[in-house]
């Protein structure tokens, strides 16, 4: 049997590779990018980015947060959603163990961080025009929000 240190260790392993992904969702979603065939590369000079540029963690750490080739500052934001989900699984395995609750808890966790820095960067969803929400609107006293008609 595996000592408990190491299966929290291949939970964050887990969690900080899935938190990988969800960077993926979190930028390419919103700007209708193909989240599978196109590979990761530098926003500024199109590199496109090797296996070992990929590690979550460790490739920004050893890059020192920066584009392996023109040296652009990557935001800090991918390692943190990295280590949050790492921590999330974590958490989520101290108090259900290895169970298919930990895994639905998992995907949810997942899938609300990546909905919360989503939206947090801007309107995700676009409203269409409907005069029920027109009228809710106005009753909210939302004026400003984006729609499109
Ligand atoms: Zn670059």
């Amino acid at each position: 049997m595996l000592p408990v240190i190491l299966l929290y260790i291949v939970v964050f392993v887990y969690g900080i590779t899935i938190g990988s992904f969800l960077n993926v969702l979190i930028y390419r979603i919103p700007k209708k990018e193909n989240i599978a065939i196109v590979r990761s590369h530098c926003m500024k000079c199109g590199y496109q980015l090797k296996w070992y540029d990929l590690v979550p963690l460790f490739s920004w750490l050893t890059l020192g947060g920066r584009c392996r080739k023109c040296k652009e500052k990557i935001s800090v934001q991918y390692p943190l959603i990295e280590a949050l989900n790492g921590v999330l699984y974590m958490i989520v395995f101290y108090y259900y163990g290895l169970s298919i609750d930990s895994l639905l808890y998992c995907l949810l966790f997942s899938a609300l961080l990546a909905l919360s820095v989503a939206l947090c960067k801007g309107p995700v969803l676009r409203l269409h025009y409907s005069p029920a929400l027109n009228r809710s609107r106005d009753v909210a006293g939302c004026h400003n929000v984006t729609s499109s008609s």
